[in-house]
């Protein structure tokens, strides 16, 4: 263990969140960092501390200004939550709680952030669990579920726990267990002549580290046909108007705006699309069409063949807003509303 914490005093990366122990900063680059790569995360990290460097700061925002800074990181349920737990916090006194009990009690705080808070901020012996840990614990100590399943999270909880009890300093020692997974027990082949804990390593004794981790299959992709409507009207003074409207109770981009679709699964060509369009706005209206756009969720493929629409009519019964271009840009926009923006004539 203590080669192990050796290893990372020499080797770790220079990351924009390991510059102080600052609890809320912390919590903020682990939140970001939830599926998504270390790469991606460092701009939208220094953005979101720029805005908001504090705790009160972020809990005195919109949520509107959190979704635009987080526009493009996906899963925007974590950046409601932070603001969310913001607010929790302040309301509470301003402080961290240093104690898993409680502070599994702040919204959008789940055991993985608890431990990372309280091991990194506070130097408190509390486990941590990411996919890293789970990809060394397998091979460390060759574990052989799949690593989805209670057995095995029983078991890299427990390995976690007893682990960081031992540790001279729970700061380091979490942090280090991490970067190995990232450095070098990393996915494919692990480079385990580098590794500061070969010496009792199951896997690498017994040759076993391509067998391992097992994971559970992965669902299946499922590819949507939507079509994208732009409404549009066209001014003869100031700037042409495009309709957009905020996803409420959607499965994916809650709160996020975007343009109206028909979110309808269409057989593989897009041949009908115009026809049902049509269907549903009224036959006399001219469509255009941009370019198609797609866009991966969860494990969906979304393959969206956007029209514009020119109208002054509210049509659907959709509620949204009417706005120019540059109002738009503004906005906090999905994936998919993103890519068709960056085909308007601006
Ligand atoms: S020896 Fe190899 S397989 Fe074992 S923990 Fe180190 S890098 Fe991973």
């Amino acid at each position: 263990m203590k080669a192990l914490s050796l290893w990372f005093l020499k080797k770790r990366r220079d990351l924009p969140w390991r510059k102080d122990h600052d609890p809320y900063r912390i919590w903020v680059s682990e939140i970001m960092l939830q599926q998504t790569q270390v790469a991606t995360v460092i701009d939208y990290y220094e953005r979101f501390l720029k805005r908001f460097p504090t705790l009160s700061s972020l809990a005195q925002s919109t949520e509107q200004e959190v979704l635009t800074l987080w526009s493009g990181l996906g899963y925007y349920r974590r950046a409601k939550n932070l603001r969310l737990g913001a607010q929790y916090l302040i309301a509470k006194g301003g402080d961290f709680p240093k104690t898993r009990s409680e502070i599994l009690e702040v919204p959008g705080i789940g055991p993985y952030t608890a431990g990372a808070i309280l091991s990194i901020a506070f130097d408190l012996p509390e486990a941590l669990v990411d996919g890293n840990v789970q990809r060394v614990f397998a091979r460390y100590f060759g574990i052989g579920s799949a690593i989805q399943t209670s057995t095995a999270q029983k078991l890299f909880w427990e390995r976690a726990s007893e682990w960081v009890k031992k540790a001279e300093s729970p700061r380091i020692h979490n942090q280090a267990l991490m970067e190995l997974g990232a450095l070098i027990c990393h996915k494919g082949i692990p480079l385990c002549h580098q590794c500061p804990i070969s010496k009792n390593c199951v896997a690498f004794e017994k040759g076993l580290q391509k067998k391992l981790p097992v994971s559970k299959p992965r669902k299946q992709t499922l590819e949507l046909h939507w079509i994208g409507i732009i409404f549009y009207q066209q001014k003869k003074q100031g700037p042409d108007l495009y309709f957009v409207k905020q996803n409420v109770n959607t499965p994916w981009w809650e709160g996020l705006w975007d343009f109206p679709s028909i979110e309808k699964s269409l057989p593989n060509s897009w041949e009908m699309a115009p026809q049902l369009l049509h269907a549903k706005i009224g036959k006399d209206l001219l469509l255009k069409p941009l370019n198609h756009v797609q866009h991966s969720v969860t494990h969906h493929k979304i393959r969206m063949a956007p029209f514009l629409i020119n109208t002054k009519k509210e049509l659907l019964g959709i509620k949204g807003k009417w706005l120019s271009l540059p109002a738009i840009a503004e906005l906090p926009l999905s994936s998919l509303a993103k890519k068709i923006f960056r085909q308007l004539p601006l």
